[in-house]
Order: C-alpha cells, then sequence, then structure tokens
C-alpha cells in the first residue's frame, strides 16, 4: 500500500493528498483501484443493471483506508442515481431484515438515543 493521492479521470496522479470524508485525515492509503468499465460490466453481467451512466466520465475509483478513523471509502464519492435504487430495491437481498452492520451499530446506541438513520432505505435498522 502506498499513501494515498488525488487521481483524476485519466489516472494521472496529482500531489494533492486522498482525505477521508469521516475524519478530515490525510493519513489515507489505497487498497485498490477499481476500473468503472469493468466494474459497470459485472453489474451487467450479474444484475442486468447499467450503472455506467452514474459516473460522468470517472474511468477508476479508489478505494481507500483512512488509518486515523478506519474508514473505507471510494474516491471520488459517486451517489447513485434514483433510477438505480429503484433496480436495487428489487432485489430481496439488498434490504435485509438482518444485517451484521445492524448489530455493529446498534453497540453504539442507548435506549434513550436518537438516531437519524441517512440513506436508510426501508429503514429496516429501526424496527
Ligand atoms: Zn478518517
Amino acid at each position: 500500500m502506498r499513501k494515498g493521492t488525488v487521481q483524476n479521470a485519466t489516472s494521472e496522479t496529482s500531489d494533492a493528498p486522498i482525505i477521508c470524508p469521516l475524519c478530515g485525515s490525510t493519513e489515507t492509503v489505497i487498497l485498490e483501484r477499481v476500473q468503472v468499465a469493468e466494474l459497470a460490466q459485472l453489474w451487467l453481467d450479474l444484475f442486468a443493471v447499467n450503472i455506467s451512466s452514474m459516473f460522468s466520465g470517472v474511468k477508476q475509483l479508489l478505494f481507500c483506508h483512512c488509518l486515523s478513523s478506519d474508514l473505507r471509502f471510494f474516491v471520488p464519492p459517486i451517489a447513485g442515481s434514483g433510477a438505480f435504487y429503484d433496480r436495487l430495491n428489487k432485489f430481496e437481498w439488498y434490504y435485509l431484515k438482518q444485517k451484521a452492520e445492524y448489530e455493529y451499530a446498534a453497540r453504539f446506541i442507548n435506549a434513550d438515543d436518537v438516531v437519524l438513520d441517512i440513506g436508510c432505505g426501508r429503514g429496516l435498522f429501526a424496527l
């Protein structure tokens, strides 16, 4: 692993560090480079979902790890379209009633806490 730096759509490296979106640290490393064309083909082959239009010319994603917060994240961040989530919603496996991350998150929440779950899908975490 090497320390993370920002790359543009043509894969040229710049000296700008990759900044963790959670804690702002620049102590990040690139775990993997994901070619968007390969990712799009996998989605098409496995799920019959065309995701190509969501990348706006981005050719490569960097899967990064923040050494300060332990967050794993992609650079650049790509938000899924409404149509993409509508399609995902049709797969039974996408919104599961039980997920390991629900159990993990629940360890940090007390009974009297108020929690805002952003991007909660069907809100199954709260059930
Ligand atoms: Zn971080």
